[in-house]
């Protein structure tokens, strides 16, 4: 076995992006060092009306993180006690603790096994089933675009047309990613996003954003961010949060996102190689024709998994398990309701997912060196 073959792998290659962005990130910093305006400066402004022009959406509202994305945007729909918000099991805990932190009830449904979003009909008995037997009324329905796929907005507005209900888009993970030719930040009521380092989209800190076309959501989302206030400063109009995002990560971002197109593109070459080379070794994930994922994660389904695992390991090769916990099965979260027939897909997935190496500077001569070793290890793990 040559050296380079025993180096180990990066699961995320964030130093490749910033040797690519060359002097322009420090000369984003140094301009905002310079001018000193760091809580609200001009590039927040000026990200803002970016990420807007690129979702095609009016409104952006930047914030603190994705956690505070949607807990200002179910703060702006009023969602408190008595609420019900329809949350896939299979997600990051943020997509149901904000729920929560309102004194509404999260109510756990269950996701598709080929695409690992929300499930639709799980969706609509389990909001039957709410409107029946809790004295809940269902408010909301978040769905999530795991590893990078947007969700079946489609389906899921006829949903939650029939039962009144509001879709949040939780993109998170998939800004960057297109359904039906309409690009994430556009697609359900309002959409959010997180800026988190390991995201599609990441700046070197927290971060996050609110996308809506509605100029009054839009509006009271501003006024949550900064305390709940009113056309005077001090005369705070409602209950709001400090949740505004740095100066400095505003221009980081504005940097980042110039690049951001060609990174989904090289993702997706990333993505067909995968699926090209582990053929029928895995289930790779699926990807209807008219949607574009932007690949947060690539994420296989396999038996064995955690034996797999290990043998890669060994190879130099990390992998991640997202996630290894349904949330309905976390201790905080065990309370809450869950949709009729159960969630059966969330918790198996959850003993079967293994997210692998991706990231938009990924040589074909290590991706190839994944592949194999890949292959071998379920081969032998059988
Ligand atoms: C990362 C993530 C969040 C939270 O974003 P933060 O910026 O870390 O607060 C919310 N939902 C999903 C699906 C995520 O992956």
């Amino acid at each position: 076995m040559t050296s380079s073959r025993q180096d180990v792998v990066a699961f995320i290659d964030l130093q490749a992006q910033r040797k690519r962005l060359g002097t322009k990130i420090d000369e984003a910093i140094d301009r905002v060092l310079n001018h000193g305006k760091f809580i609200m400066g001009p590039e927040v402004t000026e990200l803002e009306g970016r990420l807007a022009d690129f979702s095609g959406v009016r409104h952006c509202v930047s914030c603190a993180s994705g956690t505070d994305a949607l807990l200002m945007a179910l703060m702006a729909w009023s969602v408190g006690p008595g609420s019900a918000v329809f949350v896939p099991s299979f997600t990051f805990a943020s997509t149901a603790e904000v729920v929560v932190l309102l004194g509404a009830t999260p109510v756990f449904v269950d996701v598709l096994p080929d695409t690992f979003n929300i499930d639709p009909d799980s969706l609509a008995s389990a909001v039957e089933a709410t409107k029946q037997k809790h004295s809940l009324r269902p408010k909301v329905v978040i769905a999530v675009d795991m590893f990078g796929l947007p969700a079946a907005y489609k389906v899921i507005a006829d949903v939650a047309a029939r039962f009144d209900l509001k879709v949040l888009a939780d993109a998170a993970q998939s800004y960057g990613g297109s359904t039906g030719g309409k690009r994430t930040g556009s697609l359900g009521d309002v959409a959010t996003t997180s800026f988190f380092p390991a995201k599609p989209l990441g700046c070197y800190g927290d971060g996050g954003a609110i996308f809506t076309d509605d100029e009054e959501t839009a509006a009271v989302l501003r006024s949550i961010r900064v305390h709940g206030q009113g056309s005077d400063k001090y005369d705070n109009v409602r209950i709001g949060i400090n949740g505004r995002l740095d100066t400095l990560q505003a221009a980081i971002l504005i940097e980042k996102l110039e690049i951001l197109q060609d990174e989904i593109e090289r993702r997706n070459v990333v993505a067909e190689r995968y699926e090209k080379g582990l053929g029928s070794a895995v289930r790779t994930p699926s990807v209807s024709p008219d949607a574009s994922s932007a690949w947060a994660q690539y994420t296989i389904v396999c038996g064995a998994r955690d034996d797999v695992r290990a043998k890669l390991r060994r190879r130099g090769i990390p992998t991640a398990i997202y996630y290894p916990k349904p949330l309905h099965l976390q201790t905080a979260y065990r309370s809450f309701p869950i949709a009729p027939a159960g969630v059966p897909v969330c918790e198996e997935l959850s003993n079967q997912v293994l997210s692998l190496p991706m990231h938009p500077y990924m040589e074909p001569d290590t991706q190839e060196r994944v592949v194999t070793e890949l292959a071998e290890a379920v081969t032998r793990s059988q």
